[in-house]
Order: structure tokens, then sequence, then C-alpha cells
């Protein structure tokens, strides 16, 4: 069966010269740079954008600003924002198919997973925030005052937008990750400037088209694609961004969290992770194989929160680590255009590049390739691979490959399987596969991250919050905590 073509409106997207996206125009970078896209499933030509650098960083900034300070949009009511991001919502329900095939070009996931994943979550998600729009309360208090004991007073709190947000997503979900920042900062009133990966800067781009179709004031929402090390640096360090928002790897979001520090900048960080897959001794294997075998596949295992490390008790560990290579062996790789294919290529030849000199690594260091173990092309693909008899402190446990690889070990008792589990710069999931409630429980406080999963992986809602415990960063996005991320809490005191 040959590959099926996008659909007229995704090709018709592409074949236009895409720009910047600033006070509601698609506009040309000041240097007139483009940035040539390629697919990562052929090779191919995709699509060429606009290349921003700092100017025209500056632009979008000051458009934020300007839509902050003093715009329609400053004085619009919670419920118009709550009508506008249903608006919005809506307009990605319309474009769905769109969305998910400019995913597919431009990161190579599968379409149809994209269109019932990644497009739903953040149509969901959108959805969510609208409903925050209209209930962002304070608290009324009753002060006490020791020095001024005759005096009556009136205390409350307010929630206020912090202001022009500057946001900076990785390549991995690219239209998810930016909505995860895009919902809450308009929920709460925001501006946001957002720098996509430059690796995949089109699925934000036509959300940006959308914005402006769903009715939001020019300077709301600005896209500036370019560098992240001079257009992040840039916009992380910017004194008229009030929240810098983030979501890569570790080593840049320490250099970003230092540069927010300069300014005072309230800052999010979504970063990288290790997460552990503990299957207990009375886990159903079924279910736990083919949830193992998800956690660590899912997105060619470029999910931050991955389940990349396995830890089986002892009686079940080879049952297991063969079902896990059975079904890896039986996944269909190729162009994810194609419906029927299980798994596309890496995001890049980098890419496909560091997870390969791990998979040698691994074989250096005696560990076990139960299956994969390859690269291949046309296209950056890696074979879904399984490592088995892995040594705790090797780089391959430690360390985040972000790719289709999963390292094996077994345990013999839970409080062996807590100390691997935690044995890790990271903290941000673990799933834990059993039926045997009072081990579950024990086992949920001790895990040091900050989502615990049973019997599923990765399963997100945006009724919870997702980040991370230690390296894996700071603060949280969705669930009602997201809220603080994007207001500054006043307190006020009224003497009556
Ligand atoms: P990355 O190199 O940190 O890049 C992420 C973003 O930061 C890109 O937009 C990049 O721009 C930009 N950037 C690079 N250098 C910068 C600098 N000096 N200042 C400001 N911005 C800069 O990460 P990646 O390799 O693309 O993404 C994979 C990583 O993201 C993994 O570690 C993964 O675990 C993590 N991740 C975490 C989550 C989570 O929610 N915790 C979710 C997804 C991914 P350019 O690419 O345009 O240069
Ligand atoms: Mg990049």
């Amino acid at each position: 069966m040959s590959v099926p073509t996008p659909s007229a409106a995704t090709q018709a997207f592409i074949s236009q010269p895409i720009g910047l996206f600033i006070n509601n125009e698609f506009v040309l970078s000041d240097s007139g740079n483009t940035l040539e896209l390629n697919n990562p499933a052929t090779g191919e030509h995709v699509a060429s954008v606009a290349h921003g650098g700092i100017s025209d960083m500056e632009r979008a900034v000051a458009s934020a600003r300007q839509a902050f300070d003093d715009s329609e949009w400053s004085r619009m009511r919670p419920r118009e924002r709550q009508n506008l991001l249903w608006k919005l919502a809506d307009l990605m329900e319309r474009d769905g198919q769109v969305l998910a095939e400019l995913e597919c070009l431009n990161n190579g996931k599968s379409a149809a997973v994209a269109r019932a994943m990644d497009v739903q979550l953040c149509i969901d998600f959108l959805r969510y925030m609208a409903g925050w729009a209209t209930k962002l309360g304070g608290s009324t208090v009753e002060p006490s005052l020791p020095l001024l004991p005759d005096a009556h007073f009136h205390g409350f709190t307010r929630r206020e937008p912090i202001g022009v947000v500057g946001a900076i997503v990785a390549w991995n979900f690219p239209l998810l990750l930016a909505c995860w920042k895009i919902a809450p900062a308009l929920a709460t009133g925001c501006t946001i400037v957002i720098k996509p990966a430059d690796e995949t800067p089109l699925s934000l781009l036509k959300l940006a088209e959308l914005v402006k179709e769903a009715g939001y004031p020019a300077g709301v929402l600005n896209v500036i694609t370019g560098p992240g090390s001079v257009v992040g640096a840039a916009l992380s360090s910017h004194p008229q961004v009030n929240k810098l928002t983030f979501t890569g790897s570790t080593q840049v979001g320490q250099t970003i969290g230092k540069a927010a520090m300069d300014n005072m900048t309230r800052v999010t960080l979504e970063l990288g992770g290790k997460s552990p897959v503990l299957v207990l001794e009375d886990a159903n294997l079924e279910e736990a194989i083919a949830g193992a075998a998800q956690a660590i596949f899912f997105n060619h295992g470029q999910v931050c929160s991955a389940g990349s490390r396995l830890y089986v008790h002892r009686k079940h560990y080879e049952t297991v680590v063969q079902g896990i290579a059975e079904i890896a062996n039986n996944m269909k790789l190729g162009n994810a255009m194609d419906p029927s294919v299980d798994m596309g290529p890496l995001i890049s030849k980098k890419q496909q590049n560091s997870v390969q000199r791990f998979i040698d690594q691994g074989r250096a260091e005696g560990a076990r390739i139960v299956c994969g173990g390859e690269s291949f092309g046309p296209g950056f693909f890696v074979k879904p691979t399984v490592i088995a008899d892995v040594k705790q402190d090797s780089e391959l446990v430690q360390e985040e490959i972000f790719g289709p690889v999963l390292v094996c070990q077994p345990f013999d008792t839970l409080e062996e399987a807590v100390q691997l589990a935690n044995d890790n710069i990271y903290g941000l999931g673990a799933s834990i596969w059993s039926n045997d409630l009072a081990a579950v429980h024990r086992l949920i406080p001790q895990i040091k991250s900050g989502s615990v999963w049973v019997n599923c992986h990765s399963a997100l809602d945006p009724v919870l919050p997702f980040g991370g415990y230690k390296l894996s960063g700071l603060g949280r996005e969705m669930g009602e905590e997201v809220i603080s991320a994007y207001t500054e809490h006043k307190s006020v005191l009224i003497k009556v």
C-alpha cells in the first residue's frame, strides 16, 4: 500500500511562505533568512519558514507587552476569555486533521496517533482552561493586627495575570507542549511569545492562524522561530518578560533558570526524565508486558516521561523481557503518514546517532541486546530495542536516551525495587504494575517522582498536574496548580 498524501488543506498551508507570527500577522524575519524543514521519515523538503533573530524577538515581546499593558485584551472580561478559548478549541477540532498531518510531516510521528492523542489532548486542555478563566478567585481573610486592637480590617487576596509570558518548547510534542503553555496564559489574561524548536515549528504556526481567526486581539499570542541559543536565550533574559516557561533538556533548563533569576522572572521548567516501570510479583503479566512496551515505544521513545527503565520481579523477569521484545519485533516501522505504521523515525540524524551510540555502548559493556539494536535509513529510524542485564551504574540506566530503547533489570524485594527506581538524577514519572493494593500504596509515597501511574504509564489528563522532582524540573503544568504559575497573588488589607 502506498503512503497516503497529506490533505489539500495541509499542502496549501505548507506551500505558502510561512512567516513569524507577530501582532496577528505573519511577517518575514528582519534578516530575510528562512529555515528549511525536511521530513524525518524521507529526507524530503517539507516547507520553508521565516527564521527569526533577536530583532524579531524584540518586536514580538513589544507586541505582547503592548497587548498586555493597554489593549482590548487587558480590559476583557473572564467570560470573554473563556469564550475565546472555546472558540479556539472548536477551530482546532475543525482543522484537527491538518494539525495532525503537520506533526507527522515535521516530526515523523504517526498522523493518526497525533490526531487522536496530541491534537485531542490540546483541545481538551484548552476547554479545561476555558473553565478556569471565570474561576480565578482569591479568598477573604480576617486579620488580627496586634498593634491596632480597636481597628477593623477587611483582608482579601486576588489573582492577577503575571504579564508577558516567554515560552520555549521541544520538538517531541510540538503542539501539545505549546498548548500546555498557551492555554493557561490565555485563560489567566497573560500575553505570550512562544518559540518552537527549530525542527518543528509548523503545527504551532498553523495554531497561530487559528488564534487570529478565533478573534484574539493583536499581540496576545506571538510565535518566533529561530535558534534557541540566540532567540531562546534572548527571550529568557528579556526584562520585559514576566514569566518563562520551558520544556526541554535539563541542561538548557538550568541555563534558562539562571537567566530568569537575574530579572526575578517567574519560571516553570519541564525537563528530562528516566522513568522506571516496576512490575511486581503479582502483576497481570499480559497487561504489564503490553503496558511496558507502550511506555517505552510510544512516540518512538521520545517522551520525557517514557518508561525507559524496566525493573521486574525476578520470578517474571525473562517472561516480561521476552514479551516486550516480541511486541517490538512485530512493530512496523516507516513513514507514519501511513496509519498501518506503528513507529516512525526519530527527529533527526543527530538524535539517531545519539541513540545508536547508547545501544553500541550497551553492547560493549556486555549487556544483552534482546531485540533491535540497529538504525537504518533513508530517514532516521532506530529499531525498537530491548537491552537486558544492564548494570545500575551504566550510563544506559542513568542517562536519558530519548529513543526507543528499554533497559531491564530484575529485583527481589520491594525495598530493592524502590531503591533502584529512585537511584537516578531525574524524577518525572514512574509506573507500578500490580493488583496488590497494600504493596502499591506502600510504594507510592516512597517513589521520588512528580507522577506515579498504577497499571498504566504516561497517562495524562488536564485535571492532574504534571512536572518533575529532582532534575526533572521546577513547578507543574496542568491541573488547578497551573493557575499559580501564570498569576501573581496580591494581598489587600483595607482599614474600614
Ligand atoms: P533542548 O535542546 O533543551 O531544546 C528545547 C528548546 O530550547 C528548543 O526550542 C531549543 O531551540 C531551545 N533552546 C536551546 N538552547 C537554548 C538556550 N541556550 N536558551 C534558550 N532556549 C534554548 O531539548 P531537545 O533536545 O529539543 O528536547 C528533548 C528534551 O526535552 C529531553 O530532555 C526531554 O526529556 C525534554 N522534554 C521534557 C518534557 C517535560 O514535560 N518534562 C516534555 C518534552 C521533552 P532550538 O531547538 O530551536 O535550538
Ligand atoms: Mg533543536
